[in-house]
């Protein structure tokens, strides 16, 4: 049960909020590194990490201070000027990704917004698509946000009905089926716009070799390969992009979440110069992109991640994890599956009764669609932190398998 305090948040949530969320009944007050504390002082450990925006932990004093010293210098110019530190993110995202060039964006859905923009501009200026025919690929059960666009794509009954009517111009395949993705693609396509793993589906990985031939039919028919790496990218999957598991290398790709260090939405489309390069002054933008706090915010999240070498802690204890938990005997639990820090522990009934199980033992994950729990808890965790979790994650499936 809630204590008085923070029953009486919720009943304002619940009273002045718009209920587009069911979020689990804990008020966090506060958060440190791996751990959060609710308004009463209990302390849980994040095992979501705000949907992999907080790869870095909550609160690293390091990108803190950094954003603490930019607020005193200038936070927002607009694009109309420039500002001294969106070039040095532009060379750094140049740096550690090698791709050409970069744009800024807030939001994960307003980059690929803008990917969908120059993918498009780029059929029609570069590859020569008659004008309004382009077409773009996408996967079923993808998830890749929330505008009317977007949703336009998406195969999930729930977050389409009402929002109609949708934009055209996209068309779906079967998620890891090479051949459904050869036998859709015509000279309109413009692009191939996938997750190398998708997430919000519940962590599915596709099978090997998948993202290769996709690249390599993308590369044979002059289509872009677009990977949304919002939720996979910069160290989730074990790696800097999910897409180096399959030693590829796109044309686009579009990051967000911890670009931000948990501090502040910052999104952008990295790619080739040909590619963002079919931007021009006025075509596109955005007020708060690229804005200096954002920049120096970015900078800072990037340099931890890479510092602290957090890719490889996600590597190394995502394998431990992974391994922990199916070691686990429950008739119950179906498959556990996943790569690095990011893992679908898949049960064959429902999810939410073990999420809240888990958050009276101390532990904050959700459920994603019905029957899978995500574990993607920060990569500053620690193998002493995982133990930790594993006994009362343990003793919850037990004591739920006798019910
Ligand atoms: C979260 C997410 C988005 C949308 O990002 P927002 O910041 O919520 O708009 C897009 N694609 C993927 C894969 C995501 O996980």
């Amino acid at each position: 049960m809630p204590s008085s305090r923070s029953a009486k948040l919720i009943a304002l949530e619940e009273a002045y909020g718009a209920h587009n969320y069911h979020p689990l009944d804990v008020v966090v007050r506060k958060a440190k590194g791996a751990w959060v504390w609710d308004v009463d002082g209990r302390k849980y450990l994040d095992c979501l990490a705000a949907y992999s925006a907080v790869n870095q932990g909550h609160c690293h004093p390091k990108i803190m201070k950094a954003m603490q010293a930019q607020l005193k210098n200038v936070t927002l110019t607009s694009r109309a000027f420039r500002n001294d530190q969106l070039p040095l993110l532009y060379k750094k995202l140049h740096d550690l990704t090698g791709f050409d060039m970069s744009l800024p964006m807030n939001s994960g859905a307003e980059a690929v917004e803008t990917a969908v923009k120059a993918a498009r501009k780029w059929g029609y200026k570069v590859k020569g698509i008659p004008d309004g025919q382009a077409e773009i690929i996408c996967a079923a059960d993808n998830f890749h946000g929330r505008t009317t666009t977007i949703v336009s794509f998406s195969t999930d009954a729930q977050y389409r009905d009402g929002f109609g009517p949708f934009t055209p111009g996209f068309r779906i395949v079967k998620y890891g089926d090479i051949d459904a993705l050869r036998n859709s693609i015509t000279p309109n396509t413009a692009a191939f716009l996938v997750e190398p793993i998708q997430g919000e589906a519940g962590i599915i990985v596709p099978p090997e070799g998948y993202l290769r031939e996709a690249a390599r039919l993308c590369k044979e028919n002059n289509v872009l390969l677009i990977v949304d790496e919002i939720q996979s990218g910069l160290g989730r999957s074990g790696k800097l992009f999910a897409y180096q598991l399959e030693g590829i290398t796109p044309d686009a790709v579009i990051i967000g979440k911890a670009l931000g260090g948990g501090y502040y939405p910052i999104s952008a489309v990295l790619a080739r110069k040909d590619v963002l390069g079919v931007f021009h002054p006025g075509d596109h933008g955005s007020t708060f992109g690229g804005n200096p706090l954002a920049a120096a915010t970015a900078l800072a999240a990037l340099d931890v991640l890479v510092k602290e070498k957090l890719i490889d802690k996600s590597r190394n204890l995502g394998d431990y994890f992974i391994k922990r938990l199916r070691a686990i005997k429950s008739p119950h639990v179906k498959e556990v599956r996943g790569k690095g820090l990011w893992i679908g522990f898949v049960l064959d009934t429902k999810a939410r009764p073990y999420c809240e199980a888990l958050m009276k033992e101390g532990i904050l994950c959700k459920e994603t669609h019905e029957n899978v729990i995500r574990f993607a808890p920060p990569l500053v965790i620690t193998k002493k932190e995982i133990d930790w979790a594993m006994t009362r994650i343990e003793k919850v499936v037990q004591r739920l398998d006798m019910q």
